[in-house]
């Protein structure tokens, strides 16, 4: 029976959900509070700069390739994708490593830094490639209800990479810190430190080597745009500046959500929004989780952020850059064990504008600049100016030229941001980290255990943190909305 269904937020999840829950016949909208779709993955464009807010690694093509699949579409009906190459630079205190587009030039710069390591890699990439394929095929798309969902025939043979660390598996084969820190940079995408996050997660280097880095040209707001298009062709209604300020529950059944004032109806309510915020719309009684479960519970970092325009065209860099030019363990300390303003932190640079000419005016550099921080740190417009002046004189010194005579603009995002625009908690930029104890059926449940027809999606429960895993989330979460109508 068709039903009348009422998504909240407009995020990679929510957009994913809204597409499968149309297809089958449902009436989808989507109330989105912000004027503009996409969520994290907004856009800034100012003058004839366009920088992606959010997202800008396109990794897992093979997850994007699926979704619009699932449509009879393909992603080259939407935007055109290319494979950067070089994927990425890490610039570290006395040299740099590039990463190219294949194994054979990867191989070739891990034995430029260590004699023998190539071999040591391939071995290493191939049994991520194995744990790429159990994740991904096996594992990832099954709801999170229970824990026998992650034992199948390949996972029990596999049980103790779930009790060792990415870091210590990392360690044993290469003694380089470059090749290691290189190594543990991919499951930084799930949130959490890689000495806190299990073996078996090295199907991100899978997802780094074996797949490759790869941008859509015009951004990654070209895939929230495709995914807009599709939806609006399945007959998804989208409605901007659409706070929804309460979910309503009647009989312990959700009855609708009421948004600028007004009720409106549905039969069933899922929502898009971090998942923390979206039980403060409940009365406290149909809450499932308390303030302090979530206080208790390890986040992905923030993020301060940078974009700036510059005037003219950047050198010694690429479309991705890494500054791993200091001490990545103690700045790891002071995001999670010790949450503090960081001193000395690592840094990330996008320069889309170096493969795809449509980011910038001609001659001009787009910059977006990164710097993870903890959650809920004090934010002020002094603190940012800090890392702004300290991260622009570490960038000069380490790209060897001047950047600051060059700056047209710069707008910046932070902590406050992420609370106010995204009501995020603890203005987190990545969702809830993928631990051993926050895996699967560990997180918060996509569907309410308290109220009837109430259900959630997005990074703050299964699967996790990240782009493809947010298409996944909308997949998984309509299946079991749709195998209940
Ligand atoms: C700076 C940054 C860099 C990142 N880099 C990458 C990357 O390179 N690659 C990658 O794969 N992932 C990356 N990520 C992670 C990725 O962007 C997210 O995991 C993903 O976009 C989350 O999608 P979502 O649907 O779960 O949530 P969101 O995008 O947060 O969507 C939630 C939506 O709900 C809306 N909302 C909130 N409250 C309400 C309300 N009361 N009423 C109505 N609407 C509401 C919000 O406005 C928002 O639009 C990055 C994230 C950030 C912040």
């Amino acid at each position: 029976m068709k039903s009348k269904i009422i998504i909240i937020g407009s995020g990679f999840s929510s957009l994913s959900a809204s597409c499968y829950l149309a297809k089958a016949g449902n009436d989808v909208t989507i109330f989105e509070k912000n004027s503009t779709i996409g969520g994290r993955a907004r856009q800034l464009i100012k003058d004839g700069f366009t920088f992606d807010m959010g997202p800008s690694w396109y990794w897992m093509p093979d997850i994007f390739d699926n979704f619009f699949a699932d449509f009879n579409k393909k992603t080259s009906d939407y935007y055109q994708l290319d494979k950067l190459n070089p994927a990425y630079k890490i610039f570290f205190d006395d040299d740099t490593i590039t990463i190219g587009d294949c194994m054979d030039k990867i191989c070739a710069e891990f034995e430029r830094i260590e004699k023998g390591s190539a071999v040591h890699l391939k071995k290493f990439i191939a049994e991520a490639q194995e744990n790429y394929d159990i994740a991904i095929n096996k594992i990832v798309l099954r709801p999170g209800l229970s824990p026998t969902e992650l034992i199948t025939p390949e996972t029990i043979k596999k049980v103790d990479q779930f009790f060792k660390t990415i870091s210590s598996q990392v360690r044993k084969k290469f003694k380089n810190s470059k090749l290691i820190s290189t190594l543990e940079f991919p499951v930084l995408f799930l949130g959490a430190k890689p000495s806190n996050t299990p073996s078996f997660y090295n199907f991100m280097n899978f997802a780094d080597f074996g797949l490759g880095t790869w941008h859509p040209k015009g951004g990654m707001y070209e895939i929230i745009k495709a995914m807009k298009s599709l939806a609006i062709e399945l007959g998804v209604t989208i409605k901007t500046d659409s706070p929804v300020e309460k979910i309503i529950v009647e009989n312990d059944t959700v009855k609708g959500i009421n948004s600028n004032g007004k009720l409106f109806r549905a039969d069933v309510v899922l929502s898009g929004a971090d998942y923390h915020h979206s039980e403060t719309l409940l009365e406290k009684e149909y809450r499932q989780y308390s303030e302090s479960y979530w206080d208790k519970k390890t986040f992905a970092p923030s993020s301060l952020l940078f974009y700036i325009a510059f005037d003219k065209k950047i050198k010694n860099i690429e479309h991705h850059n890494l500054f791993f030019d200091t001490d990545f363990e103690l700045h790891a300390n002071e995001i999670y064990d010790n949450p503090k303003w960081p001193k000395d932190p690592l840094f990330y640079v996008n320069f889309p504008s170096v493969t795809d000419e449509s980011m910038a005016p001609e001659g001009c550099e787009t910059g977006f600049f990164l710097v993870p921080i903890a959650t809920n740190l004090v934010d002020s417009n002094e603190i940012r100016e800090h890392y702004f002046n300290l991260i622009m004189n570490r960038f000069q010194k380490q790209t060897k030229q001047n950047i600051l005579d060059s700056i047209i603009f710069k707008e910046s995002f932070c902590v406050r941001d992420f609370k106010k625009e995204y009501n995020s908690y603890k203005g987190n930029a990545y969702g809830l980290a993928n631990t051993l104890t926050q895996t699967a059926f560990l997180r918060p449940n996509l569907k309410s255990k308290k109220v009837e027809n109430l259900y959630f999606t997005g990074q703050l429960t299964v699967p996790g943190p990240g782009v493809p895993p947010a298409l996944l989330s909308g997949k998984i979460v309509s299946q079991l909305i749709n195998a209940k109508q």
